[in-house]
């Protein structure tokens, strides 16, 4: 298949065109879908990833799967990079995404052989996907109770933990969206916002959200208390040290008296800091880097209880709910950078001295992921974020569709019927568009066990048969049932199912503009499990 050119130019390059570059690349793109296909929906089947340094994840989730495989061929690359993109912006339907986009693929190069030409076929998926993102506004509907709301974001944990530690994270996730309900931020705000912490005492469904920040320190000097009902706090994200000495630079040190009066001078500046500080009615000092053990003794006089070496981020948070700004030098410490604390404690986990500070502001959190091993931990913590990313995510727009393939079986039977209203050829690329969103009832019902063929006409015909509530009958792959999705509380966040065909349209689209792929001579290679597919 590869043809080796030898131009000039092109002398280091293996050269793949036209028609054999997109067999290619939809064989690379089907590879992959098929690597991550039998994930799909709670009775999809787990992986186990093993890496290169032998540690191993057990996962249901399409999107850990792509990433930590070793994938070079590019179109492979590309399906990755939408299902991560999906991921990001969703926080679920990565798996969906890519085996959209290689059922889409699929069926155009199946057009491109008898004879239509690819830039028709993405014109027409473009005009379906219109079509279809106009259709699905249509179909949706806001939650209609809370327990509707607990029914979404339960449904996006589905087969990934057990149900009753579902549950369990679903309710937290929903307790820390509401706590940020309204924030502005970028996309990665719920993560940034909310802090984790492992905890090894206790077990996952006793994991916790706490209204403030824990931190896994303890105060400078044993001195000072160790809990208040709350006061005045200033963080410094620098440090409280003593000016280093430079000995061949600056300074030169001819005596000892030069160099007493160096120190003596540092000793001032600090004190300085610290009654600054003081002045300010600080009694709760949090410093990013080093406090000077001089300094610690001058706070300790100062009545101020200090804290020092943190991360970046816990104090931006700390910063937030208690409403105060950090400065990098505490001598340019200001009345309006100090905030207040409500209360602030210390508490023993996992065997080690933490600290809790809280505030009035709100705005950012900590969630305590317990559980009895590390790996009960991980995957706790791992479904509390991809909870969090849709309860955050919801709380910004709350339209709903159904899952169980509903959805995507009424949005095919709905294009079908719009496809004749196109021109030409593109009717075809619409219904091979159509034909390509019955992949996700098509999977779901593999995935448990049902005929994917019975599946699809038994949901189509129920749903043409119920004139009111159609589009929301799909399956219910634990029951093996067709049934009304939002009775059985199979729902999916419309956000979610838009943006995963977006996002596969887009995909697809971008395979099938290529007309030529120049291979650099590198070894590049399709997918590790591409003989899967030499059968084909
Ligand atoms: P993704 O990575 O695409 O989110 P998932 O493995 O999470 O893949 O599966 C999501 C799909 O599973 C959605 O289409 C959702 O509607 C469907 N689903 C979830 N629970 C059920 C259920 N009980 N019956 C049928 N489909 C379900
Ligand atoms: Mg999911």
């Amino acid at each position: 298949m590869v043809e080796s050119e030898h131009d000039a130019a092109l002398e280091d390059t293996d050269r793949l065109h036209g028609r054999s570059a997109l067999v290619d690349n939809v064989k690379a793109a089907v590879a992959l879908a098929g690597a991550v296909r039998s994930t799909l929906g709670p009775r999809g089947l787990d992986k186990m990833l093993v890496e290169e340094g032998g540690s191993v994840t057990v996962t249901n989730d399409g999107v850990t799967v792509l990433q930590t495989a070793k994938v070079e061929h590019p179109t492979a690359r590309l399906l990755i990079s939408t299902s991560s993109s999906q991921d990001r912006a969703a926080r679920d339907g990565t798996t969906t995404t890519v085996i959209l986009t290689a059922e889409m693929l699929q069926n155009a190069l199946e057009l491109v052989r008898s004879g239509v030409h690819p830039s028709i076929i993405m014109n027409g998926y473009q005009i379906a996907l219109e079509e279809a993102l106009a259709e699905m506004e249509h179909m949706a509907r806001a939650p209609q109770s809370e327990a509707e709301r607990r029914a979404v974001v339960e449904t996006s944990l589905a087969g990934k933990i057990d149900s009753s530690l579902t549950a369990h994270l679903t309710g937290l996730a929903l307790e820390a969206a509401d706590a940020l309900a309204g924030e502005e931020g970028d996309a990665d705000l719920e993560r940034l916002r909310v802090k984790r912490l492992m905890v090894r005492d206790g077990t996952a469904r006793e994991s916790e959200i706490v209204h403030g920040m824990v931190l896994a320190k303890s105060r400078m000097d044993m001195a000072t208390p160790a809990n208040s009902d709350g006061g005045r706090i200033a963080i410094v994200d620098g440090d409280l040290e003593n000016a280093k000495l430079e000995l061949e630079a600056s300074i030169e040190v001819t005596s000892t008296g030069a160099l007493r009066s160096f120190h003596e001078r540092a000793r001032e500046r600090l004190q300085e800091q610290v009654e600054l500080l003081k002045s300010l009615d600080v009694d709760l000092l949090v410093v990013r880097d080093g406090v000077a053990e001089e300094a610690a003794t001058m706070l300790t006089n100062a009545g101020i209880t200090a804290y020092r070496r943190f991360e970046r981020e816990d104090l931006e948070r700390l910063a937030r709910i208690t409403g105060s700004t950090m400065v990098r030098d505490a001598r340019r410490i200001k009345k309006e950078d100090v905030g207040t604390y409500s209360s602030r404690s210390e508490q023993t986990f996992s065997g080690v001295k933490h600290t809790r500070i809280d505030g009035s502001e709100g705005g950012a959190m900590t969630v305590l992921i317990r559980g009895t091993s590390p790996a009960v931990r991980e995957e706790a913590q791992r479904a509390f974020d991809d909870a969090l990313g849709v309860a955050h995510r919801l709380s910004g727009d709350s339209q709903l569709l159904p899952g169980g393939g509903a959805s995507q079986i009424h949005l095919a039977r709905h294009l079908r019927a719009f496809a004749p209203s196109q021109s030409g050829r593109e009717q075809l690329a619409i219904e091979a568009y159509a034909a390509a969103l019955e992949i996700v009832p098509r999977t779901l019902a593999e995935n448990s066990g049902l005929d994917p063929i019975d599946a699809i006409l038994t949901l189509s015909a129920a749903q043409v048969a119920d004139s009111e509530n159609g589009p929301w009958i799909g399956l219910d792959v634990m029951s093996g049932e067709k049934t009304r999705m939002d009775e059985a509380g199979i729902i999916d966040p419309l956000f979610v199912v838009r943006h995963a065909l977006s996002g596969a349209t887009e995909a697809a689209n971008s395979v099938l503009r290529i007309d030529d792929v120049l291979w650099a001579k590198q070894d590049a290679q399709t997918p590790d499990w591409q003989s899967e597919m030499d059968q084909d």
